[in-house]
């Protein structure tokens, strides 16, 4: 049974992380996403806000692909996450050479940590691969048009966190 722990941010989700998920479906029998609380980065949306987009958008890739997906915080390490949840796969999207240091020696670390946890790197489709969440907050805060990079409910949710400013 393959399991795959697909760990992340997610501040929020776009359409990047779909493609990702979608791709990462066609390799596991199910998948975990893990929405890290990271503190260290001070996240626009919280926890339970990002979980719940997350959620919503795996609903239908759920759907559409019949795999399962559950969607859970980690606050822990990467591999413990992993071990709680009987995943033997991670996996991580690549974008440009900017990802791939943090990365290299992410796998590093995980694997001397855990040398049963194999980490697979997937790239999203040419047309999402430049999408970062950093980059959709600060086109959303300055009033721009984030449709092509997020689904309608995060676009809304943008829209409402910066009204409120
Ligand atoms: P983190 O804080 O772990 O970097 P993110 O939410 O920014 O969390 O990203 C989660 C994962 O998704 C990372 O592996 C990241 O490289 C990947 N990712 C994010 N956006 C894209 C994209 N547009 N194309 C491919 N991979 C992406």
């Amino acid at each position: 049974m393959r399991i795959g722990l697909y760990p992340g941010t997610f501040d929020p989700v776009t359409l990047g992380h779909r493609d990702i998920i979608r791709r990462a479906l066609a390799l596991v029998d199910q998948l975990v996403v893990a929405v890290a609380v990271n503190r260290d980065k001070s996240p626009l949306f919280s926890l339970e806000e990002r979980t719940a987009m997350m959620n919503q958008m795996c609903q239908a890739l759920s759907n559409e692909s019949k795999v399962e997906i559950s969607v859970v915080p980690f606050e822990n390490l990467l591999v413990d996450c992993a071990k709680e949840n009987g995943a033997n796969l991670l996996i991580r999207g690549l974008r440009a050479v900017s990802d791939f240091e943090y990365e290299y020696q992410m796998v590093g670390m995980n694997r001397a940590l855990d040398p049963e946890l194999e980490t697979v790197f997937l790239m999203a489709d040419a047309h999402y691969q430049p999408i970062a969440s950093r980059l959709v907050k600060e086109v959303a805060r300055l009033g721009g048009n984030v449709s092509d990079f997020v689904s309608q409910d995060v676009e809304t949710a943008l829209k409402e966190k910066y009204k409120k400013g």
